[in-house]
């Protein structure tokens, strides 16, 4: 690793503001079990100068509930987040979520924000400078996206509209857009599902720190199921992951929310699927045509149609599972 200066923010303004004066040489760090990686590569053209701890910030861990829903600090721990009582017995999924991520050495250190703030996994993006000197890739600043040549196992199957076809790799991003979640920064509130870019990932400008996360309490009456496919189940990131919520009532199904997370450069909502559930008995049939329908645009590219097939089975069977 190169040197660089370690500051501890009391608060999120003055964070905010070693971030604005530093002019780009600045970089946040929460557990740093994303960015610490980053840094050991030396992957990014401009290495930052300073790191700006987020971690000394009072009460930016906090989860607490009110009428209207959950509100999760950008510091809370994954590991709090998959424990807690009151996220475990209403907003279960996100529960699961949390508890999916990596293992427990991660899960302990990583926070939601850097979670959803985490940069993506993409092998070309990521590839170390000291194994031959970094490449430059299209979202680098280069003219060349490799996946498009190259392996591309892992990468997106509902293309890039920048070009870029690394996926989004946030298992909690999935959950959370499901439910509804709104998100907080220094400077403005958005849903989370349009918090999320193609490239280079996330909305956040330079100087903007992300502080909260709001998920609305659930209806009455809804069920929800999560499911992950990953090759090495004790630690590893998603080929696929689903996150499913349903409304039944008296066996109809009356409002449905799926994502699909790892398919695209952002959580992926599927929309069609959705409407193909409202008004109808949530069995069997309806659950695979669900399934049909999400992946029906699916654009794979030469190595990864395999994600098609596992991604229409775990709609199917997250949908029979919230059912
Ligand atoms: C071995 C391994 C396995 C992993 N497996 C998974 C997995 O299965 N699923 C998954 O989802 N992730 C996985 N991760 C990725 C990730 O490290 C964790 O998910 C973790 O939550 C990141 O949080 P952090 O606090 O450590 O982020 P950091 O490393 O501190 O930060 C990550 C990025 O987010 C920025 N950032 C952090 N907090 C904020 C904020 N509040 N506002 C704005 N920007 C911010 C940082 O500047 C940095 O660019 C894995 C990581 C490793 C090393």
């Amino acid at each position: 690793m190169k040197p660089f200066q370690h500051v501890n923010a009391s608060t999120t303004d003055e964070a905010a503001s070693l971030l604005h004066k530093s002019r780009g040489k600045a970089k946040l760090i929460a557990g740093g079990t994303d960015l610490l990686g980053i840094l050991t590569d030396d992957i990014l053209p401009a290495y930052p100068r300073t790191l700006v701890n987020l971690k000394t910030i009072p009460g930016l861990d906090s989860i607490k509930e009110d009428s209207k829903g959950l509100r999760i600090g950008a510091l809370a721990k994954l590991s709090d987040i998959a424990g807690h009582p009151v996220i475990k017995d209403r907003y279960p999924m996100i529960a699961r979520a949390a508890g999916s991520v990596a293992m427990p050495q991660v899960r302990n250190m990583g926070t939601i924000g850097g979670n959803l703030c985490q940069d993506n996994r993409c092998w070309y993006y990521r590839y170390p400078n000291h194994l031959g000197g970094r490449l430059i890739c299209l979202r680098k600043g280069g003219t060349i996206c490799y996946t498009l040549t190259r392996d591309n196992r892992l990468d997106s199957i509902f293309g890039g509209p920048e070009g870029c076809f690394a996926v989004c790799p946030s298992d909690i991003a999935t959950s959370l857009v499901a439910m509804g979640a709104t998100v907080t920064t220094t400077r403005r509130a958005v849903a989370l599902q349009d918090f999320f870019t193609p490239s280079p990932g996330t909305i956040l400008d330079a100087d903007e720190i992300l502080t909260e996360i709001q998920v609305p309490r659930p209806r009455e009456g809804s069920r929800s199921a999560y499911l992950k496919f990953r090759l090495r189940k004790s630690i590893d990131f998603a080929m696929v992951n689903v996150a499913c919520v349903l409304t039944v009532e008296g066996g109809l199904c009356r409002e449905a929310s799926i994502v699909l997370g790892a398919v695209a450069p952002t959580p992926w909502r599927a929309k069609g699927a959705e409407d193909v559930l409202r008004g109808r008995l949530v069995d069997d049939a309806a659950a695979e045509e669900a399934g049909q329908i999400a992946l029906a645009n699916a654009t794979p590219l030469t190595m990864n149609k395999y994600k098609v097939a596992i991604a229409r089975v775990l709609v199917k069977r997250a949908i029979l599972a919230s059912a």
